[in-house]
């Protein structure tokens, strides 16, 4: 990217030959859901050890759909983060149930799980963890909690697809596992999403949820047994992902990359919040900083954008939400969260960027924070 143009925080990496691929499947006359969404749900599977897996048209969707399948509603509680995109908590309120929020570990900036066992009462069904920017939560730590409890685990994988845990990708092992292929995730079909399956969940019953609930037979007759909803991926956004599949392995090591670049030029001197330098289990989603706590993050903001380059926040804490409220949270309740959701900054990071695109952030990242 030439240095005088706007630099976003992120940006999909679509090649010509995944947008010819969907020019013909536009031509060939079946363009939602077909033989292209069963070929990304095998290329998943792949992806996943083998696992089930089922496509869906946003990531919320396949939450949504995992927590009907774990049977989880009206009167059951669901553990969760504060410091999350807030359809993580959204889906809970969907189904009816409870969320009960737990404190960020500063360190990682993902759910402590330290602080879990406390908040588990006798109506506490499950617990959603998600991978901040890309960071996996400890899996042996999170399993260890939730198996004695008896507790399901959806793990909101959104921002951690490619990312992995003792060698092996995110989805390879685990309960339920739901991505998201939203166009800023780091594999994206404009829109969509997918479900892992555990080994007792029919997938079958996955597939009613997704499509209204809809029971086909043999003789051409159905049946409607169950109420679902209207989940189903397009063959044209199972095309981008097919596409989108085959350079994985090389966008996760370029944004690796990348963050390294950061952390070269980047240090705690500056009164910055690094991220945890993990270049192991990480798919570096975003590249996210503290700003100190005297900077006004609105005028940063404004002055980043002055000089050329796009910067995210993600996320402001839910519980201060109006919706969330009435739950009874407040503020102060999860201090890590609520300081981290009032200065984190995320930086721009996509396989596109150049080196020198690092440097410049970096150089106008210092220049703003010094004035
Ligand atoms: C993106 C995201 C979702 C939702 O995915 P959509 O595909 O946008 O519905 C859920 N949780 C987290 C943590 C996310 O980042």
């Amino acid at each position: 990217m030439r240095s005088e143009e706007f630099l976003p925080f992120t940006r999909p990496s679509i090649d010509e030959e995944t947008i010819a691929e969907v020019v013909s499947v536009l031509r060939s006359g079946w363009i939602t859901s077909g033989p292209k969404v069963q070929d990304f749900e095998a290329a998943l599977s792949e992806h996943c050890g083998g696992r089930v897996v089922r496509a869906f048209n946003s990531g919320t969707a396949a939450l949504e759909v995992a927590l009907r399948l774990a049977g989880i509603g009206p009167g059951d509680e669901v553990i969760t983060t504060p410091l999350t995109w807030v359809a993580t908590a959204n889906v809970v309120l969907e189904v009816g149930a409870t969320p009960v929020l737990v404190d960020i570990d500063p360190i990682t900036r993902n759910i402590d799980l330290n602080r879990i066992e406390a908040a588990i009462t006798p109506k506490t069904k499950a617990i959603i963890p998600i991978d901040l920017a890309g960071l996996p939560v400890d899996r042996d730590q999170l399993y260890t909690i939730a198996i004695p409890h008896d507790l399901r685990v959806i793990e909101d994988a959104a921002q951690s697809f490619g990312a992995s845990w003792n060698g092996v990708p995110i989805g390879t092992t685990g309960d339920f596992v739901a991505f998201s292929f939203h166009a800023n995730k780091n594999l994206t079909t404009a829109e969509g999403g997918a479900l892992v399956l555990p080994f007792d969940v029919d997938p079958s019953l996955c597939e009613r949820l997704r499509l209204q609930g809809v029971k086909r037979f043999p003789d051409g007759g159905m049946d409607v047994d169950v109420l679902g909803g209207k989940f189903n991926l397009t063959d044209i956004a199972a095309t981008i992902g097919l596409g989108q599949m085959k350079h994985l392995g090389e966008f996760t090591t370029r944004r690796r990359h990348l963050a390294q670049r950061y952390f070269a030029q980047l240090d705690s001197s500056l009164g910055l919040g690094l991220p945890l330098e993990d270049f192991t289990n990480s798919n570096w989603h975003m590249f996210q900083v503290l700003l100190p706590k005297a900077t006004d993050r609105g005028r940063f903001i404004a002055r980043m954008k002055e000089l050329g380059i796009g910067v995210g926040v993600h996320y402001p804490a839910l519980h201060l939400f109006s919706l969330y409220r009435p739950f009874g949270f407040k503020q102060g309740d999860f201090p890590h969260a609520e300081d981290v959701g009032l200065r984190t900054v995320t930086l721009p990071l996509f396989p596109a960027m150049q080196d020198a695109d690092v440097d410049r952030v970096c150089a106008a990242l210092i220049s703003v924070l010094d004035h």
